[in-house]
């Protein structure tokens, strides 16, 4: 069946991008965004992204912009993630190219091939994709020829207990637990200053938020009396995920944060370290409190009182949304399988061998086929668990899944070329 109709799913910057890419192609795509357009900026707040604008953004994207007279940031500009949404995401989102195209608070819950089961094989790309649609007003079934899963895993938080599995009790006490970066300097800060918080994890946003804590405690006042016990991996000496060489050298950003959260770490009596500890349990007590039970690396339990916990232990994919297609999963990163992989073979087998985000490469087109024909994951999805996926690599993906679509062939509406 050749392809007319693309279905992608959010319009972050992936899903934005291969839209735009999509239309100037000549094809008839649909965004289906469950929130609001950049929704996962706009949640990163005034939190700066490591990366600059020229990585985060693509010639085509910048090109029609400045034809359609927006002023864009310079090119090494670092934005915050809010910036990134208000000055580029969402006028590209206003572009008359992708006039019509995005439709705002739809939520994909699940995609079918039409009048074949998970089961049937044969002749499946003779047929369109079925997506059920939750709205505001209710559910409906779209078509489409191809359909390209860009919902990103921001939405999905990993579980904070025992090797990956919910603590027991952590779905009971989900309106005092946060799993996203808080605006900590904004509307985020009358839920933490002066409480009694239990920091999770020790990647990038954990050490944002230590950095970020540290100033809510130097603001004074009710600030001043926040105390945070933290819990994170046992890595022989350093407290944060080490950051790869490439990265500390090559990204300003990030070697500050080291640099910085480092120091207070090293510094600070609000903070009190549980290193390789293991969550078990979480308690909400009748003083509004929750009883946290943890079990130290020799594997004594001790038990203490939080107020708030802020999850920051990474995130997954959502698999429910295509469980009724054929698709080949990584059994260790939950990734389509091709792509990786290729990032295995890439990286070798050591998930330590030191290479990060800046280190990843595009694989090329035949790396994001999946069994089911003309269904693609790209962006964050596309990595899975991996947290190491890059926005500039989701723009080469666009670029390979338009050669696989065989972008070169005239389509439907020349004229948005
Ligand atoms: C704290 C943090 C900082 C980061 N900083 C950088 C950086 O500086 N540079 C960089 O290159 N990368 C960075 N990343 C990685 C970053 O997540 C990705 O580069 C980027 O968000 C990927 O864009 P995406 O379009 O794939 O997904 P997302 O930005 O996550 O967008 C997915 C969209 O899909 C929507 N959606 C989800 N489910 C559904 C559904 N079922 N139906 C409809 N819509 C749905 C969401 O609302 C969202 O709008 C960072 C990640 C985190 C967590």
């Amino acid at each position: 069946m050749s392809v007319r109709r693309i279905a992608i799913i959010g319009a972050g910057p992936v899903g934005l991008e291969a839209a735009l890419r999509a239309r100037v192609e000549g094809y008839d795509a649909v965004v289906y965004e469950s929130a609001t357009v950049g929704e996962h900026f706009r949640r990163y707040g005034p939190m700066r992204l490591f990366t600059p604008f020229h990585m985060n953004s693509t010639g085509l994207g910048r090109e029609r912009l400045r034809a359609a007279g927006v002023k864009l940031p310079a090119d090494e500009e670092i934005l915050t993630g809010a910036e990134l949404r208000e000055r580029y995401l969402l006028p590209l989102a206003r572009l008359e190219e992708l006039s019509g195209v995005v439709v705002e608070g739809a939520r994909v819950i699940a995609i079918a091939r039409d009048g074949f089961t998970k089961a049937r094989t044969g002749s499946r790309a003779g047929s369109p994709f079925l997506l059920r649609i939750q709205g505001a007003r209710g559910q409906r079934l779209e078509r489409a020829d191809a359909v390209i899963d860009a919902s990103g895993v921001y939405a999905t938080p990993n579980a904070t207990g025992p090797s990956g599995l919910p603590a027991e009790g952590e779905e009971r006490i989900q309106e005092q637990l946060e799993s996203h970066l808080p605006d900590l300097p904004g509307e985020a800060r009358p839920r933490y200053a002066g409480r009694r918080i239990l920091l999770v994890g020790d990647g990038r946003s954990a050490a944002t938020a230590v950095a970020d804590l540290d100033e809510l405690v130097r603001s004074g006042g009710e600030g001043a009396k926040t105390r945070v016990d933290w819990v994170h991996r046992a890595r022989g000496g350093s407290a944060f995920a080490p950051i790869p060489r490439t990265e500390l050298e090559q990204l300003p950003v990030l070697r500050e944060l080291d640099q910085r959260a480092g120091r207070i770490v090293r510094e600070s009596s609000w903070l009190r370290r549980h290193e390789g500890a293991t969550i078990l349990s979480y308690r909400a007590i009748p003083s509004g409190a929750i009883e946290v039970t943890l079990s130290d690396p020799p594997g004594k339990e001790r038990r203490f009182e939080v107020d708030r916990v802020l999850a920051l232990v990474g995130y997954r994919p959502d698999l429910s949304l295509f469980r009724e297609l054929q698709i080949h999963l990584c059994y260790a990163s939950e990734g389509p399988m091709a792509l990786a992989a290729a990032i295995l073979g890439a990286q070798g087998s050591d998930p330590a061998s030191g290479k990060g985000c800046l280190d990843q490469v595009a694989h090329g087109p035949e790396s994001l086929k999946n069994p089911e024909p003309d269904f693609y994951v790209l962006g964050a999805k596309s990595y899975g668990r991996n947290p190491n996926f890059l926005l500039s690599l989701g723009h080469r993906q666009i670029e390979d899944v338009m050669t696989l679509l065989g972008a070169a062939e005239p389509r439907l509406n020349a004229a948005a070329r």
